[in-house]
């Protein structure tokens, strides 16, 4: 073969990008997102998926990455170096992230690759142990997808890979929505260990990716306050906070979702971790039972509220902002006095202040004194890059409920 004709044609003719002279501080900063708006100009042909090197205004190089002209945001910069985007760019990238996440003390389960975080834009997978749970969310990056399947098997030899491109943000970069095995197909129900306990993880079927890493070390944070208590949690999916606190030596515990199926797989969880005679699950509605049974005068000594995100787009923050107020509000309305709340908050728009203020008009008028015991975030196997605003998504607080 000639040698010449295994390089990629981009690698010999790369379409140069010239930004405009008013583009956002935020690349120059770091962030890898350039806009359509931001571009002054394209010399040279473009396909969707192709790399391109970047250039700002006054000639200065931009970096590198892939180009999209379908999308919003046009580009997507993989390196601000002269650097050659191939296989094995990829392989280094994820073996890097790999290492942080060891470095960090997760070897069995962790989010392996958090996107725009780990420097590969659009990209996350997830580790459960021997499996692996991918998307690729643009087209840019869906372009290498075989040299990232690739890269996972070299670097783990793993059991096995899946896709969960089941979601509707690739339709805006011109995917299709899909899922499947990127290897030979394997038994997609799995068991994970975490924190001395074991989760079913549903690959195929669950939400997302299946299970929800970004709680792990959150799970913890419950030990001290969930002892000898009645705890109640809500949006439970498959039980992981309530298993976590019946572990953690509650009295009693009970978790609603509004899924059948979670509370199926919560109540088979509780089974395998032979705690099922102290935690129950049961699908209702969790605003229902928030206002319906804060009238019935219940009490619980902990309430755990970890819902959905409320909102993907700017236009409906100020109803984000009452949903959380509304169970925030009921929430501390069922707990005795001196119980604990303990709520999270996943809405990327939603920032930590404008959290923590809404949790605060909820104490307000729920008439509650509250005393903060935890503030934190997603675990670090998520990590948040600094001037990248929607890496920083995860809200997670503890606070003592008194009342005044
Ligand atoms: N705490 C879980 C994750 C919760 S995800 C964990 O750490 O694994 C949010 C859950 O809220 C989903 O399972 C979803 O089914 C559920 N949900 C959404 N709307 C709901 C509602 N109105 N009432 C109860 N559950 C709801």
């Amino acid at each position: 073969m000639n040698k010449l004709s295994v390089i990629p044609a981009y690698l010999c003719t790369m379409t140069k990008v010239y930004l405009n002279r008013k583009i956002t501080q935020r690349i120059a900063l770091g962030h890898p997102w350039i806009y359509n708006n931001e571009v002054d100009r394209i010399a040279g042909p473009v396909a969707p998926g192709d790399i391109v090197e970047v250039y700002f205004f006054d000639g200065q190089l931009a970096g590198r990455g892939y180009i999209n002209p379908e999308s919003q945001i046009i580009i997507r910069l993989l390196t601000r170096k002269r650097e050659d985007i191939t296989a094995a760019f990829f392989h280094q990238k994820i073996q890097s992230a790999w290492d942080y996440r060891k470095q960090l003390g997760y070897t069995e389960n962790c989010r392996l690759v958090f996107g725009e975080a780990d420097g590969l834009p659009a990209l996350i997978i997830d580790k459960f142990n021997d499996y692996f749970v991918m998307q690729t969310l643009s087209f840019g990056i869906e372009v290498w997808k075989e040299a990232i399947v690739a890269a996972l098997q070299s670097i783990f030899n793993p059991k096995g890979i899946y896709e969960r491109n089941d979601v509707p943000v690739r339709e805006l970069e011109g995917l299709a929505q899909q899922k499947g095995f990127l290897t030979d197909p394997f038994p997609t129900e799995i068991i994970i260990k975490e924190n001395d306990l074991q989760f079913y993880v549903d690959i195929e079927n669950g939400q997302k990716t299946g299970y929800f890493l970004d709680q792990q070390d959150n799970r913890k944070a419950i030990q001290h306050i969930v002892n000898g208590a009645d705890v109640l949690g809500a949006f439970t999916y498959t039980g992981t906070f309530e298993i976590h606190a019946a572990h953690y030596g509650a009295k009693s515990v009970l978790g609603i979702d509004i899924s059948a199926s979670a509370v199926e797989q919560a109540n088979k969880n509780a089974v395998l971790n032979q705690l099922d005679h102290i935690v129950k699950f049961e699908a209702m509605n969790a605003f229902d039972v928030l206002k319906n049974w804060g009238k019935q005068g219940r009490k619980y000594d902990v309430v755990m509220l970890d819902p959905p995100a409320f909102t993907k787009s700017r236009s409906n923050i100020d109803k984000a902002i009452t949903g959380y107020k509304e169970i925030n509000l009921r929430g501390m309305q069922l707990i005795r006095n001196g119980g604990f709340l303990v709520s999270s908050s996943c809405t990327n728009l939603v920032s930590p202040e404008l959290f923590l203020d809404t949790i605060e008009m909820a104490a307000h008028d729920a008439k509650k004194r509250i005393r903060q015991v935890t503030y934190q975030s997603q675990s670090s196997d998520h990590p948040i890059i600094w001037g990248m605003e929607n890496t920083h998504y995860l809200k997670f607080l503890i606070v003592e409920v008194c009342d005044k």
